[in-house]
C-alpha cells in the first residue's frame, strides 16, 4: 500500500472525529492536528519519524539527526502558523549505537534552541536501523487561528518563501530552517488574507496538490516563476526534490516580497482557480500534473 493510500484510509476512518469529538477541531490530514481544551484553548500537535537509511545515510553526524529530527517536526507546526511549546522524542536505537547521550544530549539543545524544550522521551533497543520519533505541541496564532491546509480559494495566489530543489543532493536537509518566523509573519501581515498553508516535505507540485485537494480548487504552477536553489539547474527538480521545508501558501492581495525579520524571499509562484489538481504550466506552454511530480515519502 502508498503511503497515500494508508493516508487516505487514517483520514476516512477518522473523518467523524471533528463531529463526535468537540475537543477535535482538526483531525488527521493537516500537518498538525487542532484540539480544544475545556478552557477554549487550541492545541497543535504533529509526530514525524526518521529512520536511518530512510530519511538519513547511515553514518550520519549524531547531531544532524538530531537537528533533523526536531526540525521537520517544527516545521509542521511553522504550516499552521504556529509557535513550538514542547516537544517529545522516542528512539528505536540499534545494539551497535553507542551515542544514545549524545543523541539526546544534541535533541535537548536543538530543541531548547527553538524554543520548544524536550519534556519527555523513551527509549528502546531494536535490531532494526536507527530510528527517531518526534512529537511537537504547540498554539495558533492568537488572532489569525491555525492556517489549514483547506482554505485556499479561487482567485488567491500562490507563494513560496526560500528557493527550491536539491535539499537532499546538497545535504540541507540535514541543516534547513524551519519557517516559524515567517509563518508567524505571514499571520501578523496578512491575518485573514492569508489562505491554505503547507510545509513543502515532498515537493511543490505533490504539496500545492494537497492544498488544491483539501480546498476543493484546482492550483496551477508556472514554471518560469518557481525561485530555484543555486543547487540546482532545472525548473522541474525545483519542483519535484523533496525535503525543502519551506512554506507554499496561499493569499489575497499584496503580500510583501521579503520578511523583513529574516531576510527570506517570497515568491509568487501560480494561481488558484476553480477545479480540481494541481497543473505546472511549462516555459514551452505546455501543461502537465503537477501534484504527482514529487517524493512519496516515507
Ligand atoms: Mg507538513
Amino acid at each position: 500500500m502508498r503511503e497515500s493510500e494508508l493516508l487516505a484510509h487514517i483520514y476516512d476512518r477518522s473523518k467523524a472525529l471533528p463531529g463526535s469529538f468537540a475537543e477535535v477541531v482538526v483531525g488527521p490530514g493537516d500537518d498538525c492536528a487542532v484540539l480544544r481544551s475545556a478552557s477554549g484553548d487550541l492545541t497543535l500537535l504533529s509526530v514525524d519519524q526518521l529512520i536511518e537509511g530512510r530519511h538519513f545515510e547511515p553514518g550520519t553526524p549524531t547531531d544532524r539527526i538530531a537537528y533533523k529530527a526536531l526540525a521537520r517536526s517544527i516545521s509542521d507546526l511553522a504550516a499552521m502558523g504556529g509557535e513550538p511549546t514542547a516537544a517529545l522524542a522516542a528512539a528505536a536505537l540499534p545494539d551497535s549505537f553507542r551515542d544514545a547521550d549524545a543523541l539526546f544530549d544534541a535533541m535537548h539543545m536543538v530543541a531548547a534552541d527553538f524554543a520548544c524544550p524536550l519534556v519527555g522521551g523513551d527509549i528502546a533497543r531494536t535490531t532494526g536501523p536507527l530510528s527517531l520519533t518526534v512529537t511537537v505541541v504547540g498554539s495558533p496564532h492568537t488572532e489569525r487561528g491555525p492556517v489549514l491546509r483547506s482554505d485556499a480559494r479561487a482567485g488567491d495566489a500562490v507563494f513560496v518563501t526560500g528557493r527550491l530543489g536539491g535539499s537532499l543532493t546538497s545535504g540541507r536537509h540535514l541543516s534547513f530552517s524551519p519557517r516559524l518566523a515567517e509563518g508567524g509573519w505571514l499571520c501578523d501581515t496578512l491575518g485573514d488574507r492569508l489562505g491554505a498553508m503547507i510545509d513543502l516535505s515532498d515537493g511543490l507540485g505533490r504539496d500545492a496538490g494537497r492544498i488544491a485537494l483539501a480546498s476543493g480548487v484546482a492550483i496551477e504552477l508556472d514554471a518560469s516563476l518557481i525561485p530555484r536553489h543555486p543547487d540546482v539547474t532545472d525548473a522541474l527538480a525545483a519542483v519535484s526534490d523533496g525535503e525543502d521545508y519551506e512554506l507554499c501558501f496561499t493569499a489575497r492581495g499584496e503580500v510583501p516580497t521579503r520578511c523583513p525579520q529574516t531576510g527570506t524571499v517570497i515568491t509568487r509562484v501560480g494561481w488558484v482557480v476553480t477545479g480540481s489538481g494541481c497543473t505546472l504550466r511549462l516555459d514551452s506552454g505546455q501543461t502537465q500534473d503537477a501534484s504527482e511530480l514529487g517524493w512519496e515519502h516515507g
